[in-house]
């Protein structure tokens, strides 16, 4: 294993210091009133490499709550244990172009399935679908998958769970919908139980980055050896997180940033940069996992302050996958 290298820690400790202003150009997720009242001043960001070795910078302390990062986790916990095919007829793979927590293009264009696990209709259908008789025994399928990825026990954030079940009127709705439309295969409570507990959950910006790295791994884990699931739902989750993972900023992002990641209305990123052994950057030629929290957000839903580090991050070490 090469030696952690100081000047990429000095080196991200400086790149938070600049872009940490950006938060101004955001405001906490005020929709989901626990979130709301969080420090939008925050900035912190995680790296980890091949031999596990974690650069980190900035307010790495804090945790916060997965939120949507949770929809890539539950779509690969998913496929893990029925397969990408089962969960391919049920979700497609198009982006929509219309806010994630919208029934619009659901109701319209697509009556056959849900466009995307990315968007609210799709994520709560999954969600709803994983393995388990009930909404407990599927949270704790989830549950034990995550942890086993993140090698330590996890918890949900009691009070964020609590604020988003009080106002989560919007996706009771969306999910009386799902239920009409047969995608559910739990009552609505349920499955919203399901969604909000996994939105509720809590990580730090150096799980994001293992998570991320896991995936930038192609389901493996390059530090313990362990293979957690196949490249086939690696990829499929990559090009989702490329095309949906950032809102509809999703564009935007994969031109300037070009890494596949998803965001959260919480504030954090999750990234994986794959191997790119041509490149000049010797650091992370071999891939990378980041992951990144600023609570401010910006008007698509993605971290202002964080996006705009990893625009920089990306130039300077030269990790876009395009
Ligand atoms: N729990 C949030 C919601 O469904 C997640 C939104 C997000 O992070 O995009 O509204």
């Amino acid at each position: 294993a090469v030696q952690n290298n100081p000047r990429i820690t000095e080196q991200l400790e400086a790149w938070v210091k600049e872009n940490k202003g950006h938060a101004v150009l955001g405001t906490t997720a005020q929709y989901i009133p626990a979130l709301g009242k969080v420090d939008p001043g925050k900035l912190g960001i995680c790296m980890i490499d091949e031999d596990g070795h974690y650069y980190c910078a900035g307010d790495t302390d804090t945790e916060f709550t997965l939120q949507s990062i949770s929809k890539a986790l539950t779509f690969v916990a998913l496929s893990c244990h029925y397969g990408l095919d089962f969960v391919l007829e049920r979700v497609d793979v198009e982006p929509t172009g219309e806010a994630f927590n919208s029934i619009v293009p659901f109701e319209i264009h697509r009556p056959n399935k849900p466009f995307n696990p990315f968007i609210n209709a799709g994520a709560i259908t999954i969600s709803s679908l994983l393995p388990g008789q009930n909404a407990q025994k599927k949270f704790e399928f989830l549950k034990g998958f995550l942890e086993e990825l993140l090698g330590h026990p996890i918890e949900i954030d009691k009070e964020v769970y609590d604020s988003e079940w009080a106002t989560s009127h919007r996706n009771r709705a969306l999910a009386y919908y799902l239920k009409e439309a047969k995608f559910l295969e739990l009552e609505v409570e349920e499955a919203l139980d399901i969604y909000i507990s996994q939105c509720s959950i809590k990580v730090s910006v150096k799980d994001l980055a293992l998570l991320g790295l896991i995936l930038a791994y192609d389901g493996y884990n390059p530090i313990t050896k362990v293979k957690h699931f196949s490249e086939e739902i690696a990829q499929v989750t990559k090009v989702l997180m490329v095309t949906c993972g950032m809102y509809n900023s999703s564009g935007n992002f994969a031109a300037h940033v070009g890494i596949p990641a998803k965001s959260g209305v919480s504030g954090g990123i999750m990234a994986a940069v794959p191997p790119k052994l041509h490149s000049q950057t010797y650091e992370f030629r071999a891939g990378a996992g980041i992951g990144v929290y600023g609570p401010a957000i910006d008007v698509q839903g993605n971290s202002a302050a964080g996006t705009m580090m990893l625009r920089q991050i990306s130039k300077e070490w030269d990790l876009s996958i395009f």
